[in-house]
């Protein structure tokens, strides 16, 4: 774990492209020539190292990717997707069929939570969800039907945090697989080191940084990356969500400045967090040492990228959190928008966005209360001046008092 950089082994990759261009050429086709017929048979069987044969399966863009994203996670290798949950989907798939159990973490991703709540068990694949903080209850729900134990390394939108070590233990005592999503803490958390089997990410967030794409990835052994792709049994060569090769192109530019941004990222966030908490808001960062995994998460993290860009504020009721929300967009502090990892500020209440899948009486049960604004925090240049914007708008909606801030 000590040597493991991932910005490191991102920075130490050499790709070129055709006439010695700095950036790789970017594969322009659907399907590949072959000099011989024997060459095309092996390469559909799976046998033929560096030749293609349709890019829904690869293209020379896609395994740039791959390669720098299993580099990033210490994985032997990876598999970019359309989508985060066109790598999700396929990965669950590809590892549950009729009869097969999952236990999940229960503050997870509304469409992932949806995916395992609605519609896996339409193919007889039953999750149980879990307090993913508690490993004496995840242990608990496994059964003799188990084979996946799934969470998110930090969850959304409650900012929980996994004790991906502890679970891995867990997974290996019981022969399962434990999957992780690892998209709010990338470079920060390395979850293939701490024991997980697989790493997933939607690259639409920190690690594109642009919001301009969706993408996903599943980092992996090469036996689950090659049963995934598999010609006659992969659920993603299967189910198709392939990642176009001129995406992957331009979120291979963007992941090389990852470090950088992630720094900022976490550094503005620390920065609003310590600021708000002592302004006496609930304010959950896994940055601060008022969360209640603060020690686990420093005892996880690559230290320098820090706690992340993630935070939530809870100003008492729904109605507060939306006018906030549309004065700070009015200010333009940042935009009324969910994802996360642009270089603005992005906030939204997950209760009635992202999560809103869950339904309410569960909402309440995992304390997704109504007042909770998610931030993802942008990479504003000078974040005091943001604070004190921000600060500005919590007075005049009265999220703030005079009283508090005067304790300063
Ligand atoms: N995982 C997490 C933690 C997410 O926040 C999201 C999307 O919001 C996803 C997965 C799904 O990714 P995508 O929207 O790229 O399909």
């Amino acid at each position: 774990m000590k040597n493991f950089n991932p910005a490191d082994n991102i920075q130490d990759l050499q790709y070129f492209g055709e006439f010695g261009g700095v950036n790789p050429s970017i594969s322009d086709s659907s399907t590949y020539t072959f000099l011989s017929a024997k060459t095309m048979f092996d390469t559909f069987e799976g046998n033929m190292e560096g030749c293609y044969l349709y890019s829904r399966h690869s293209s020379p863009s896609n395994l740039y990717l791959d390669k720098a994203l299993a580099a990033m996670e210490g994985t032997e290798t990876a598999n970019v997707s359309a989508s985060g949950m066109g790598a999700i989907t396929p990965t669950l798939l590809q590892l549950c069929g009729s009869g097969d159990h999952i236990v999940s973490s229960r503050t997870i991703y509304g469409g992932t939570y949806a995916f395992l709540k609605n519609f896996t068990p339409r193919l007889g694949i039953k999750t149980t969800f879990v307090d993913i903080t508690k490993l004496d209850v995840v242990e608990a729900a496994i059964t003799a039907e188990t084979k996946v134990l799934y969470c998110e390394t930090v969850s959304n939108p409650l900012l929980e945090v996994a004790d991906i070590a502890g679970l891995a233990k867990i997974a290996k005592r019981h022969n399962l697989k434990l999957v992780v999503d690892n998209t709010f803490s990338p470079l920060s958390v390395s979850p293939a080191k701490l024991g997980a089997d697989i790493v997933i990410h939607s690259l639409t967030k920190y690690i594109n940084g642009s919001s301009d794409t969706v993408g996903g990835v599943t980092c992996a052994s090469q036996e689950f990356i090659d049963s995934l792709k598999n010609v006659n049994s992969g659920a993603s060569m299967l189910l198709g969500p392939t990642m176009d090769s001129l995406r992957s192109a331009s979120v291979m530019k963007n992941l090389r400045t990852l470090h950088i941004r992630m720094k900022q990222h976490s550094h503005n966030a620390m920065y609003l967090a310590e600021r708000f908490e002592k302004d006496g808001l609930k304010t959950v960062y896994p940055g601060l040492k008022s969360h209640p995994s603060h020690e686990l998460y420093l005892s996880m993290i690559n230290h320098e990228y820090g706690f992340g860009g993630m935070m939530t504020l809870d100003v008492g009721t729904l109605e507060k959190a939306n006018a906030l929300m549309e004065l700070m967009q009015a200010k333009n502090l940042g935009y009324l928008a969910v994802s996360l990892g642009f270089y603005k500020t992005l906030f939204s209440a997950p209760g009635t966005s992202t999560s809103s899948e869950i339904p309410m009486d569960e909402q309440i049960e995992m304390g997704l209360t109504d007042g909770l604004i998610r931030f993802s925090i942008g990479l504003d240049n000078d974040i005091e001046r943001t604070y004190q914007m921000m600060k500005k708008c919590m007075m005049e909606l009265n999220v703030l008092t005079s009283e508090s801030i005067l304790t300063e």
